[in-house]
């Protein structure tokens, strides 16, 4: 079993790192995903915003407005002369110049456009007005749905462009210059991140916690597994002990001829008798408390008096006790709604145990505290406590606490968890306090 678990486990955890380790992973390499998309959009809107800034800023040949846009480019003069020569004095003479038009498709329009302004600009020394420049990047921005404010600096070739900045070379008054953009990825990225983010976020919480839940039940049920052992461990000790007598009566009554001895089989079938009464008892004892969760839905709710049923319940324990039980209670009569039987119960298990546990000298105190929310009983006693690692456990089933002798006070374990479970079957909460050489209370809450 142990073995068993302890592999299920080790293969979960296996299972789920796997899981946790792939959507980390993911994650990464989305986010750096959608950081390049981002750089790449950003460096393209910026190129964009240049060219349709430097298209701005020149006047460019009306053919490439017509219908079919086109280029005439001067192909050459004959005699052959120099382009720029043709405008000197000296060349007065008839030539004759050839022209070519090239038609301009609308795939290639914006692209000579753009050429036609870079060059164009180049030759011109107009100062670049950044401002004017921010805008149009802006604006190309926004149509790829990147929406904030730019501000732009130019650098004379940057030795190097930190990670949030966007760069685009100039070819400028001859020297070239860098317009670069300093922009804030962060908002982008949310916006374009944030579901598949949450969604693998809530899987690795999921993940993490269903394998903390499961090492969780893992050892709760390896716990219960050893918490059985005592349990049975501890009822055969019970019940070893009365079988050990009964075999030694019958043997004598067989064996040493006391069967012929009036007085002596009267003496021995006696002691036969109550180890049987004393084995029956412990039988039903066993019997009754493996019915418990049974008895738990079955309710008597009826008006008692909670002063009277106090006070008969601590007589009735005073009669068997050396020493008194110390009862407080209001001095007015109140009326509750509870299942009295149930309320005993809970008591008697309590004050059993306080007795057992808390040794001849401990006082014990039982104490009724009303409140306008409801009601409260405080079974106290000052002996030797519980430490707070076996607080923890007390109410659950079969647990005992160790100490040096394992059976040095009789039980099960189970008296506590009983005593809860009637408790929640009433709708009321139990609580222990406990300070080790102090004693302990425990403190049980009924609504009104
Ligand atoms: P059992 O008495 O059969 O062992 P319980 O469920 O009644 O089982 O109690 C669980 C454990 O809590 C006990 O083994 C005991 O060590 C501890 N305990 C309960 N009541 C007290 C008390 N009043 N003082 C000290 N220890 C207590």
């Amino acid at each position: 079993m142990k073995k068993r678990l302890r592999f299920t486990f080790i293969i979960a955890t296996i299972t789920v790192s796997s899981i946790v380790l792939f959507q980390l992973y993911w994650l990464y390499y989305t986010f750096n995903n959608a950081q390049r998309g981002f750089h790449i959009t950003a460096v393209r809107a910026l190129e964009k915003s240049i060219d349709l800034y430097q298209s701005q800023q020149v006047e460019l040949p009306t053919s490439l407005n017509y219908k079919k846009p086109s280029l005439t480019v001067f192909m050459r003069a004959k005699p052959s002369v120099e382009a720029f020569d043709l405008d000197t004095p000296k060349h007065k003479e008839v030539f004759k110049a050839e022209f070519n038009t090239v038609a301009i498709d609308k795939q290639h329009e914006p692209y000579v456009r753009a050429l036609i302004a870079r060059l164009m600009t180049q030759q011109m020394h107009k100062p670049l007005d950044l401002n004017t420049l921010a805008g149009i990047y802006e604006k190309e921005l926004a149509k790829d749905g990147i929406v904030m404010p730019v501000i732009l600096t130019l650098r004379k070739q940057p030795l190097s462009i930190l990670p949030n900045e966007v760069a685009s070379r100039i070819d400028y008054y001859k020297s070239p210059v860098v317009v670069i953009a300093k922009l804030s990825s962060s908002g982008w990225m949310i916006r374009h991140n944030l579901l598949p983010a949450i969604v693998s976020f809530i899987l690795i919480l999921l993940s993490a916690g269903s394998l903390w839940y499961m090492g969780v039940i893992i050892r709760r049920q390896l716990k219960l597994d050893r918490l059985k052992n005592d349990f049975i461990s501890n009822i055969t000790h019970e019940l070893r002990t009365p079988l050990t007598i009964l075999r030694s009566s019958n043997e004598a009554i067989a064996r040493f001829g006391v069967a012929g001895n009036p007085e002596k089989l009267a003496r021995y079938t006696g002691i036969n008798a109550d180890i049987i009464d004393k084995l029956e008892g412990e039988v039903e004892r066993i019997m009754d408390i493996s019915m418990i969760d049974r008895k738990f839905s079955i309710k008597e709710m009826k008006q008692v008096d909670l002063n009277q049923l106090l006070e008969n319940l601590i007589r009735r324990f005073d009669l068997i006790s050396n020493k008194p039980i110390l009862l407080t209670i209001p001095n007015r009569p109140i009326q509750v709604n509870t299942d009295p039987y149930k309320i005993e119960t809970i008591l008697n298990n309590l004050l059993d145990n306080a007795k057992k546990y808390a040794g001849d000298e401990a006082r014990i105190s039982v104490e009724a505290v009303i409140s306008h929310s409801g009601w409260q009983l405080l079974v106290s006693d000052n002996g030797h406590g519980i430490s707070t690692d076996n607080l923890l456990y007390i109410f659950d089933k079969y647990y005992r606490v160790e100490n040096g002798d394992l059976h040095d006070v009789k039980g099960y374990g189970l008296g506590l968890s009983h005593v809860k479970g009637l408790v929640e079957s009433l709708n009321g909460k139990i609580i222990a306090k406990s300070k080790i050489g102090h004693g302990t209370t425990f403190t049980i809450t009924f609504p009104v």
